[in-house]
């Protein structure tokens, strides 16, 4: 082949073919992974190599030799960037031998298509983390509630009451995501079955904690459901308190965040996790203290549990402050899932949004991060964010993004556009005639 780059006489045919990709790179990840979809923009990538085609062909812009280059946009790092076919008849000579590849290729590229490069902050921004999931927290639910704690946090960082968690809506898959920055598809956990019978599975990915671990930093993880020992695989963590197996014993959300306050005063850990399951288990109407009719979300009780949450995290809040370590603390306060009537889970929109705030070093203080009309925080999100303000390297194969519109030296958000209309002014009042005599 030639030297085209030398060759100024032949023309050269920049073909973006996988452009689409970027339609599934801003989808939510079901479009990702789901085999119709990701079958439909096969189809699409196919059309858009015949129709290229067909425009060169016809369009006589085709001369012996001339160099086709076909860069594929697949954003997996191990692949080939680019094709370059020697002429336009080896493009068509090879069209059905490179069918099968052209096929893998844009399957990759849905696949991937979110496996960009990753940012890393060097040195990190927080030396400390701290996340705090109030299980089955509906966002306006959280607003109709007094808390005083997270209005606080919200005032000094950013958040959304729109992010969204996993397809299934359920406690641990979701967790899984929130804390390996994976969908469920991925890390492999998709039951929720609190019994405990068996051994205990640990998910496909490693978590926070044992990325965390392998970095030199500590972790502790706090719940009252005795299935978050999916995330205490052996080595992974330093401290934590899980409610055994068999244990019929509720334990309220207060005894937890006692717990991890504990910890935190005694060993500062790197990351800390406090699951607080009180204001889910209410809403399944199975809190001992409270009349079961009562029971459910949106419910006065619920509320009443979210402040009492509120109240948990205070403390959490006062123990980083009097060990002195909030000020190099990245907060995030968010949820698993929402719920209607006494349940929750897939195809219902009252399960799938969660709120989600963040706090520390950096963060942008009042902001409302629907500001950034391109951005939708996802549960996976908190994993990437969290890892980033740590200094934790990001696996470019995982979903989840640092969110870092949060940080104050990030690009300013995106203006919205301003109006370009205007009402259209008012009729006017004529006199009535006058009646002629
Ligand atoms: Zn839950």
């Amino acid at each position: 082949m030639t030297n085209v780059r030398n060759d100024v006489h032949r023309k050269r045919f920049v073909i973006r073919t996988f452009e689409h990709s970027n339609l599934i790179r801003h989808s939510s990840f079901e479009f990702r992974h789901s085999p119709l979809l990701l079958s439909v923009s096969v189809c699409i990538t196919i059309v858009q190599l015949l129709s290229i085609l067909t425009k060169l062909n016809t369009k006589k812009r085709r001369n012996e030799g001339d160099e086709v280059f076909l860069f594929i946009f697949s954003s997996c790092p191990s692949f080939l960037r680019f094709f370059v076919l020697k002429s336009f008849h080896d493009l068509v000579a090879a069209l059905p031998r490179w069918g099968c590849l052209w096929l893998i290729l844009a399957f990759i590229s849905g696949c991937d298509s979110r496996t960009a490069e990753v940012p890393t902050s060097n040195p990190p921004l927080a030396k400390h983390a701290l996340i705090v999931s109030i299980d089955g927290c509906r966002p306006d639910v959280l607003l109709r509630a007094n808390t005083p704690n997270i209005r606080s946090l919200m005032r000094q960082g950013s958040f959304t009451f729109w992010a969204q968690t996993t397809a299934l809506a359920i406690t641990l898959p979701s967790h899984t995501s929130m804390l390996t920055g994976t969908p469920p598809e991925v890390h492999g956990i998709t039951w929720n079955d609190d019994s405990g019978d068996g051994p205990v599975i640990y998910p496909n990915v490693p978590t926070l904690f044992e990325i965390a671990k392998s970095h030199g930093l500590t972790s502790a993880v706090f719940s009252a459901k005795p299935k978050f020992n999916t995330f205490t695989r052996p080595g992974a963590v330093d401290w934590s308190f899980i409610t055994p197996v068999k244990s019929k014993q509720f334990i309220d959300d207060d005894v937890i965040a006692a717990k991890a306050v504990e910890t935190i005063l005694q060993h500062k850990p790197n990351i800390t996790f406090v699951h607080l399951s009180a204001t889910d288990i209410l809403g399944h109407g199975k809190y001992f203290w409270v009349p079961e009719a009562d029971q459910g979300w949106g419910s006065n009780e619920q509320i009443w549990c979210i402040e009492r949450a509120d109240a948990a995290i205070g403390t959490l809040l006062d123990a980083l402050k009097s060990t002195g370590i909030y000020d190099d603390t990245v907060i995030i306060i968010t949820a698993d899932h929402g719920g209607s009537g006494r349940n929750h889970g897939a195809n219902d929109p009252r399960s799938r949004f969660i709120p989600w705030i963040c706090t520390g070093p950096g963060v942008r203080a009042d902001c409302d991060l629907t500001q950034v009309r391109s951005l939708t925080v996802h549960i996976e999100d908190t994993f990437a964010t969290v890892s980033y303000f740590l200094g934790l390297p990001i696996n470019a194969e995982i979903m989840g993004r640092p969110v870092l519109q949060v940080i104050d030296d990030h690009d300013l958000l995106t203006p919205l556009p301003s109006a370009s209309f205007s009402l259209p002014p008012p009729p006017r009042k004529t006199k009535p005639s006058e009646p002629q005599s």
